[in-house]
């Protein structure tokens, strides 16, 4: 099969089209046919070296979230027929490639409303954005939410999901298109942040009492204000940060608030079966219908790591093997 390989840790040109040897599934595995593989900003933190404890060893195929369908078994493995339409919290060989090998666990079913693009949009985006606004800020209906980067991945999926929970929502995008596209797919007010004093009009769109809820896509640059536009006992939920943030602890105190973290590989695994419960209700009763902003083929890959990082974000990044 084709498969994207990455041989040293570097730039976007790391990424090579290799031809490798076909996964076979063993016990408690299978092998699907990526119809479509996801690209994350972390496969690029991963790529250039910089992802930490959570570096893979070289070389390795990147990518965790993949659509497509069941092309072969191995034993023990329940619930699943080959044919079968799925996508994948995860995969055991990587998802830029032509065939991913995966655990039986990192499988779920792909409802059939949504395409193989869409279904590579699923996971990452969208457990991260479950958990964030539930689990840990434990977001209520009626309460004002701030989606700060709601034109991506992560952010449409929280417009998505805050939304169909009767939050009032607030996204912020950076380009004229994000913000048609958070307005449409829910947001209830949209604000370019990359205007002068944008924050004020964010507090004003609260009545002046700040947001209950922030999903923070970049603290370096916005933790300190954010800490300004939060109501009494408000939860900000880091998601993404790409530095270091300067911020006032008194605003933390003056608000009883809480500034919360997520990292989607700590997900304890009761908690995954309550995401994966939501993700299935809300992608087959419409609710949730990620959003793709640009299809590239496999070979492409290098190219889909240089646009992620590029402002202007419309949805997710997908690659087609
Ligand atoms: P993405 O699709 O590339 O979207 C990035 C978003 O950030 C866009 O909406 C972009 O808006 C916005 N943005 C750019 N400049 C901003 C600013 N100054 N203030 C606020 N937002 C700004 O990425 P994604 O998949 O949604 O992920 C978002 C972040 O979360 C990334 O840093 C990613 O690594 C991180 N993440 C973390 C976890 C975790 O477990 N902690 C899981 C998933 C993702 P415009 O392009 O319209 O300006």
């Amino acid at each position: 099969m084709k498969a994207i390989r990455v041989r040293q840790f570097g730039g976007p040109e790391v990424l090579k089209l290799e031809d490798v040897d076909d996964p076979v599934p063993q016990r408690g595995e299978v092998v699907v046919q990526v119809r479509a593989a996801g690209v994350n900003p972390y496969d690029t933190y991963m790529r250039s070296g910089n992802y930490g404890a959570n570096n893979p060893s070289l070389p390795y195929t990147p990518g965790s979230d993949a659509a497509g369908v069941v092309q072969s078994i191995g034993s023990d493995v329940q619930g699943l027929s080959v044919g079968d339409r799925v996508f994948t919290a995860g995969t055991t060989s990587g998802a830029y490639a032509e065939l991913a090998l995966c655990k039986r666990e990192q499988l779920h079913p792909l409802p059939e409303p949504a395409s193989f693009s869409q279904g590579a949009g699923i996971y990452v985006p969208y457990a991260t954005a479950y958990r964030s606004l539930f689990q840990l800020a434990r977001a209520k209906p009626g309460e004002f939410v701030l989606i700060h980067g709601a034109s991506g991945g992560v952010g449409l999926a929280s417009v998505q999901f805050a939304r169909a929970a009767g939050l009032t929502v607030i996204g912020t995008a950076g380009s004229d298109a994000g913000l048609k596209l958070v307005e449409s797919e829910g947001a209830h007010f949209v604000i370019n942040h990359r205007q002068t004093n944008y924050q004020q009009e964010i507090l004003d769109k609260t009545g002046g009492r700040g947001a209950d809820v922030i999903l923070e896509m970049l603290a370096n640059v916005n933790l300190g204000h954010d800490l300004k536009m939060l109501a009494h006992r408000g939860r900000i939920v880091v998601i993404g940060s790409r530095g270091d943030a300067q911020i006032t602890p008194r605003d933390i105190m003056a608000r009883e608030a809480s500034v919360m973290g997520v990292f989607l590989w700590r997900v304890p695994p009761t908690d995954a079966v309550e995401i994966h419960a939501a993700l299935q209700a809300g992608l087959r009763n419409g609710t949730l219908r990620p959003r793709i902003g640009l299809e590239l083929p496999l070979a492409s890959a290098a190219e889909a790591h240089r646009r992620i990082m590029e402002p202007g974000a419309l949805g997710k990044t997908i690659l087609i093997p």
